[in-house]
């Protein structure tokens, strides 16, 4: 597990150069994280400082890579958890983990010397879910715990936190985590258009040897609807099918068969849960 958490929480090098597409919630992103940059202005202006940014949006679409990014940008030490690990938890051991989570920030920062601590939080609609009819759920005593840690934050702490969460369920979110001064800056991460997955094409085909025809423009127009996560997979089953032919290269007919096979693999996987 030292190992899953180097990898999780280890340096963070991606750069928002490296997400494709997305332009806008790249920019609203790096104009929400100024906020945690230019801490002394904010403080001059009484500004309340940002505490949580929520990133909306389908799966695979580069929730997770805008966090480390964010990261990055900031300077931020980096550390992060899955809703899905607080499942099944015995009463007491989610709120425990949510209360490390924000020690390990803070630790982390201070050991590494920095300024600033991201603490990312994907699938927070697990541990974040509306409470129906009043009715308690096991899950109350974590979402509690990250609501009181949230209120713990202060403008003037060093290091100064800011949390980032991923949902690709807003409407299920409990209103309590939406308050201002909680998670009220909301950026929405879509599916790429056209354009945003040529970049995103672009970027996953820069390590592989490409066909001098390749044309990465109309494999675009191939992969409607598409995520960031699909089409890493695309480039990765075309080299996968260019190396078993024992090619140089990968070619356009690759690729067009990685698109059908990337494709087919979506449709089983949703008939097998069906
Ligand atoms: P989930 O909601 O399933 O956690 P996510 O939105 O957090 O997904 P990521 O984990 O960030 O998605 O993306 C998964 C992988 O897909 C990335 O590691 C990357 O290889 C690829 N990918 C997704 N979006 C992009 C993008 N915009 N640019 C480049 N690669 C992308």
């Amino acid at each position: 597990s030292q190992e899953r958490n180097r990898k999780k929480n280890g340096p963070v090098k991606l750069t928002f150069e490296q997400i494709g597409g997305q332009d806008n919630a790249k920019r609203e992103l790096r104009e929400a994280l100024d906020f945690l940059v230019r801490h002394d202005e904010i403080n001059k202006f009484g500004i309340r400082p940002l505490k949580g940014i929520l990133l909306t949006g389908p799966p695979g679409t580069g929730k997770t890579l805008m966090a480390k990014a964010a990261a990055h940008y900031t300077n931020s030490v980096f550390v992060s958890a899955s809703g899905s690990e607080f499942v099944e938890m015995y009463v007491g051991v989610g709120a425990g983990r949510i209360r490390d989570l924000f020690k390990d920030a803070r630790t982390r920062a201070a050991k590494e010397n920095k300024q600033s601590a991201i603490i990312f939080i994907d699938e927070i609609d697990v541990i974040g879910g509306k409470r129906e009819g009043g009715q308690q759920r096991e899950y109350d005593q974590t979402l509690n715990q990250l609501l009181t840690e949230m209120d713990g934050i202060y403008s003037n702490e060093a290091p100064r936190i800011l949390i980032i969460a991923a949902t690709n369920r807003k409407e299920m979110l409990d209103s309590a985590l939406l308050r201002p001064g909680r998670f009220d800056r909301h950026i929405q991460v879509d599916l790429p258009d056209k354009k945003g997955r040529k970049h995103i094409l672009e970027l996953h085909a820069a390590n592989k040897p490409m066909a001098a025809e390749a044309n990465l423009d109309k494999l675009a127009e191939e992969a409607y609807g598409f995520s960031g996560a699909q089409l890493e997979s695309v480039m990765n089953e075309a080299a996968i099918y260019a190396m078993r032919q024992d090619e140089e290269v990968i070619s356009q007919r690759h690729m067009s068969m990685a698109i059908d096979k990337v494709m087919m693999g979506e449709k089983t996987d949703r008939e097998s849960s069906a």
